[in-house]
């Protein structure tokens, strides 16, 4: 008898008690002081994580519609967007920006690989008369588990004039990230991942040179008016009624975060990502991302050759209550990504090799038992 799953996926992802707890308080008017309290304090501790001055605001829809908010608040009908993709989401960054009917440019990577700053380079350098408005990318890329170089894509602008709009639904707070010294004009992220919120929330941090572009736009909103949701935000509202009991739940995760030090939630991710990383390889098992651009959200691997990925994840679930990520698009029928991000304790962690080794050797797969544990607790012996 199992209460609860245990999740190895890259969202929803585990939720603390201090959170439950906090997201289950009686109900309260979004127009009182209580509220506004907790808003601002959950305003100010968002800033800490994107590494900020500017305003964060956040938004009751998930990552995507704060991806969808970005394209229509800070472009012009019809511009022109560099999307880069590196996987999954990267296309889904040019799907959207599609079905606004923008001049979309993409730009894609091998998947498992980071994007190249030199080709972005080299794009903006052609564009001769700047008609690229917004360069679209991850900074984490769930599909692969690839982070991207973030700092070199912004420098390689150069005085290019396009907003750099970066997707860290599920790379904030587990991999670094610095929204001003890296000069990122709007950066979007979501509840459901590192966040260890239930899914229901995003974030953007808008630059000010994004909110200048702003007054330009010509696209027709209304729910996701972000100057709207700005001016509110100043006096620690929101437009619309937000979802109150997911803004308790997340001021409480976003303390914990800052309790601990953002630097050092991200470096506890990257620990996992090496405790994963040497496990998997101790199974015999291939990795699809180079330790050079491995980020700390999950690790995506190929299941051996015989042996479908959906039976692992489903010999996972009965026998152990684990829910492991399969892989996505072209990836789906040979990869699973092992999620190690949000809450979870080491121990969680050691549980979740123990699941995959087993169900390995329930599908006939031959293995040394044990050598993914000790491999793991090589890692952790090291500090
Ligand atoms: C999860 C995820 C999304 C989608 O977010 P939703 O909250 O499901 O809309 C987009 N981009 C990345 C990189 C993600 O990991």
């Amino acid at each position: 008898m199992a209460e609860n799953k245990f999740l190895l996926i890259p969202g929803p992802t585990q939720i603390p008690n201090r959170v439950l707890t906090a997201g289950a308080q009686p109900m309260v008017s979004h127009r009182s002081g209580e509220f506004v309290a907790i808003f601002n304090e959950l305003r100010e501790n968002c800033k800490s994580i994107f590494k900020t001055k500017e305003e964060v605001l956040i938004m009751t829809c998930s990552g995507s519609g704060s991806m969808e908010a970005a394209l229509i608040n800070f472009l012009r009908r019809g511009d022109k967007v560099l999307a880069v993709s590196v996987g999954n989401f990267g296309d889904r960054w040019r799907d959207i920006a599609e079905a606004y009917g923008f001049q979309v440019d993409y730009l894609s990577f091998p998947w498992g690989q980071a994007a190249d700053p030199q080709a972005i380079a080299d794009k903006l350098a052609a564009d001769v008369n700047k008609e690229i408005k917004a360069i679209l990318v991850q900074h984490h890329e769930t599909s692969t588990g690839v982070y991207n170089p973030l700092p070199e894509i912004s420098r390689v602008r150069g005085d290019h004039p396009a907003l750099l709009m970066v997707d860290a639904i599920s790379g904030l707070a587990a991999c670094p990230l610095e929204m001003d010294a890296w000069g990122l004009d709007v950066v979007v992220a979501s509840s459901q991942k590192a966040l260890m919120t239930p899914p229901g929330l995003s974030l953007i941090g808008v630059s000010q040179k994004a909110w200048a572009a702003a007054e330009n736009s010509d696209i027709p909103k209304f729910y996701l008016d972000l100057k709207k949701a700005k001016k509110y935000a100043a006096d620690g509202q929101t437009p619309f009624t937000p979802a109150v009991s997911l803004v308790y739940a997340m001021n409480e995760a976003v303390k914990m975060i800052v309790e601990e030090g953002v630097d050092q939630t991200i470096a506890r991710h990257y620990r996992r990502r090496d405790v994963v990383r040497a496990a998997l390889q101790a199974m015999g098992l291939r990795l699809l991302a180079d330790e050079s651009c491995a980020g700390g959200v999950l690790t995506a691997f190929y299941t051996p050759e015989n042996i479908p990925p959906k039976a692992l994840t489903t010999a996972m679930n009965q026998s152990y209550q684990v829910a492991m990520a399969g892989g996505m698009g072209k990836l789906k029928p040979t990869t699973l990504r092992f999620a190690h991000l949000g809450y979870m304790r080491d121990l969680e962690l050691a549980a979740g090799i123990v699941a995959l080794e087993m169900a390995l050797l329930a599908n006939g797969y031959s293995l040394q038992p044990g050598a993914a544990i000790a491999a793991a607790e090589g890692v952790w012996g090291r500090q």
